[in-house]
């Protein structure tokens, strides 16, 4: 997340001024040699970006109802001050808040700040991802309806080959495995910019004396985690596995 490395080209794929053939075949002479592999995983994307295309074509349905049946009537919750926090990246979740300040400052969020976003409203929050969805609509400059709708039902464990509704993504370990330094979380949440890394993605493990020679103050200069992990994890996977176990008898 903390690297440029992607082509940035959605947006001029959503709106049809850079078309999807061309961008295929540039990345063939380009890169055919020289970097197979990554030429592989490019096609690869533009596939998943195709693939979304076609199952809304097949199910327009999908706008308005899970691809999984098991997940219809999956008990989202209300929780406006959890909404407002996400949205706003106030969660006290280093990692999640930047991909939300990313997303109304740029209009664009890297797709594995998006997964981990996804994750944190739905699973953590319980809030149904369709809120999610229509924010993102509001706001990505690539806002697209069956890329869009396909990377919410992905993420949320509702959608076509979703990864499986009980892996629940640390929003800690996501964020040292994919920002090691803390870069991507320095450039959208400046007020932990003077934090050790050691504590970027979990501030609330640092010492008094190295929160305060960064300058923060939790519950103040930036929140104290919203929800704490592990209990999160442990309440969506009853309410999952109790939804889910109904649904089929
Ligand atoms: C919750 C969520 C919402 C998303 N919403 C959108 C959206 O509204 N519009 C959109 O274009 N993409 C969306 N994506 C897919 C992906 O995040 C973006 O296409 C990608 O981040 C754009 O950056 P890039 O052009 O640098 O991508 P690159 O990695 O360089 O990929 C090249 C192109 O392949 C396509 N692509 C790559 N990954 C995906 C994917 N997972 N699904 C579909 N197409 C893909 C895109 O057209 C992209 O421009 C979403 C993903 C998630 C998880």
């Amino acid at each position: 997340m903390d690297l440029d490395r992607t082509s940035r080209i959605s947006a001029d794929l959503h709106f049809g001024t850079l078309s999807v053939r061309d961008a295929f075949q540039a990345a063939e002479r380009k890169l055919q040699r020289s970097h197979p592999d990554a030429l592989t995983r490019f096609h690869t994307e533009l596939l998943w970006r195709e693939f979304a295309q076609h199952w809304l074509i097949e199910r327009p349905a999908l706008l308005r109802e899970t691809f999984r049946p098991s997940f219809s009537g999956f008990p989202w919750q209300e929780d406006e001050h959890g909404w407002a926090a996400w949205t706003q990246g106030k969660t006290g979740f280093p990692v999640v808040d930047a991909a939300a300040r990313e997303l109304l400052a740029t209009g664009f969020v890297h797709n594995r700040a998006r997964m981990i976003s996804v994750s944190f409203l739905t699973k953590h929050l319980l809030i149904h991802y369709a809120r999610g969805e229509a924010h993102y609509a509001k706001w990505l400059v690539d806002a697209d309806l069956a890329s869009n709708n396909m990377g919410w039902q992905w993420s949320a464990g509702t959608g076509c080959d979703a990864q499986p509704y009980f892996r629940v993504f640390n929003p800690i370990t996501q964020g040292e495995r994919f920002d090691p330094e803390g870069d991507y979380v320095r450039r959208y949440v400046p007020e932990l910019r003077a934090l050790p890394t050691k504590y970027i993605h979990a501030p609330w493990r640092a010492s008094a004396a190295v929160l305060r020679a960064a300058r923060v103050t939790l519950g103040e200069t930036y929140p104290h985690p919203i929800v704490d992990h592990a209990d999160a994890r442990t309440r969506y996977l009853l309410v999952a596995q109790t939804h889910l176990s109904e649904a089929k008898t």
